[in-house]
């Protein structure tokens, strides 16, 4: 009973999982407690399972759920699709977003916003009321409002997709954000952008988990727990400091400390 009552807490409960893809086990049993007012750091080398997890917990059809829960609010989505997901409070913020070709940000948008707020939500605004809205909000991004009427993604620079990416987390309102690796292709000025565009969207309502190879972003957004991913398990969590030794010492210190048990 205890369990149940401080499961109800938590904003994003994950327990055991195991994730394979293409056959082969990736993720080899998780453990993470997000609460609300949370923001979570995982670090981890590449190839170490970080965006399989992302994609799991977001629910892509190619990363499977061999074993284990992901609970939001308590109630287990492992089972949902992906936009079921995002109505009940999801975001994933992809390492590498793609383009829609014939798709303009405004109405890419619109739909967005229609499906995860419902159709009454954007149909209290006129079209041209809603471009003028957006066009603002891409302005506040550091971007030129004239986006708003490109294809989404289709010839964006890197920088471009990143903080679109950060537009529409600001714009859907997630209860849980998920960002992976929103500062890779981002120079110091952009990344200082994004991120600030990350702590208007944050309140203690809500929490983030970021995904990052480096610890320069958490800088700017700045974790309460940082979890280091190595081979498809949690080796070590920690707070802040934690990533500030691990972008002196590298990875390699973590392994040769034995995670968990491993003391400075
Ligand atoms: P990270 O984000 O930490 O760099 P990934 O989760 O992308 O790590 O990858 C972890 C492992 O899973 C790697 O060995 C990678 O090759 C494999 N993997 C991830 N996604 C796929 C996929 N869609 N198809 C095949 N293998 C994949
Ligand atoms: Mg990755």
């Amino acid at each position: 009973m205890n369990s149940a009552v401080k499961d109800s807490k938590s904003l994003l409960l994950i327990r055991d999982l195991h994730v394979s893809v293409e056959g082969k086990e990736i993720l080899k049993g998780i453990d993470l407690d997000i609460k609300r007012g949370e923001i979570h750091a995982i670090m981890g080398p590449n190839g170490s399972g970080k965006s399989t997890l992302a994609m799991a917990i977001m629910g892509h059809p190619s990363y499977r759920i061999e074993k284990g829960e992901i609970l939001l609010k308590g109630e287990d989505i492992s089972r949902l699709p992906a936009d079921e997901r995002a109505r009940l409070g999801l975001f994933l913020c992809f390492q590498y977003p793609v383009s829609v070709e014939g798709v303009s940000v405004a109405n890419f948008m619109r739909s967005a916003l229609s499906a995860v707020k419902g159709r009454e939500f954007i149909e209290k605004m006129s079209i041209p009321r809603f471009k003028l809205y957006l066009k603002e909000r891409i302005k506040e991004i550091g971007l030129n409002p004239e986006l708003a009427k490109r294809y989404v993604n289709d010839g964006f620079s890197g920088g471009e997709k990143k903080r679109f990416e950060i537009l529409q987390l600001q714009l859907l309102e997630p209860e849980i954000a998920i960002l992976d690796e929103m500062d890779s292709g981002l120079d110091i000025d952009a990344l200082k952008i994004a991120s600030d565009g990350v702590m208007k969207y944050f309140n203690p309502e809500r929490a983030i988990l970021m995904i990052t190879h480096y610890q320069r972003i958490l800088n700017y957004v700045k974790p309460h727990f940082v979890h280091v991913l190595m081979d498809g398990k949690i080796v070590q969590s920690g707070g802040l400091e934690l990533s500030q030794q691990l972008e002196e010492k590298g990875y390699q210190w973590v392994k040769e400390n034995g995670g968990k048990d491993g003391k400075v």
